[in-house]
């Protein structure tokens, strides 16, 4: 309130922090606030056909924690599944964050939010690597049981 275009709530004790984020042509933008619900890179074959690389740096939100703060109308979706829904940019192509309603999450791609603190915990899906990553984290067969999956973790 007291410092316009300050990035950060200066109202809440509790930590908010924002970070901004968009689209490769820079018509889409988008926030982030607060804490992200989980961090990792997924190996799974959707990720790797959909993004054209070999593995997807995810950040896991509440819903209301993301928003598109321009370019709305620019957004694409499509979803193959009832379990994601993609959105790009209708200009550039360029990935932006894909909606997960069965888990409540949103998945913002680590690159769309350059600034923000990307730390992964976990690697998921990784029974269908095809680019095995020895950091020395956790490698769930496919995902953690809290969200429906085995639990089972595989050697890197
Ligand atoms: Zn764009
Ligand atoms: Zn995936």
């Amino acid at each position: 309130m007291e410092v316009a275009n300050e990035s950060h709530s200066t109202q809440h004790a509790q930590d908010s922090k924002t970070y901004e984020g968009g689209c490769f042509c820079g018509a889409v933008k988008l926030t982030v606030s607060g804490e992200p619900a989980g961090m990792g890179y997924c190996h799974c074959e959707s990720c790797r056909s959909w993004s054209a690389g070999p593995v997807n740096a995810f950040t896991l939100w509440k819903p209301d924690a993301v928003k598109v703060t321009q370019g709305a109308a620019n957004i694409g979706t499509y979803n193959k599944t009832v379990n994601s829904y993609r959105k790009w940019c209708k200009t550039c192509g360029g990935h932006l964050f894909t909606e997960h309603p069965g888990m409540g999450l949103t998945d913002v791609y680590a690159a769309t939010i350059p600034d923000f603190p990307y730390q992964a915990g976990v690697h998921v899906n990784y029974q269908e690597t095809r680019l095995r990553m020895k950091d020395g984290l956790p490698k769930m067969k496919d995902f953690p049981k809290e969200i429906g999956g085995s639990g089972i973790t595989i050697p890197e």
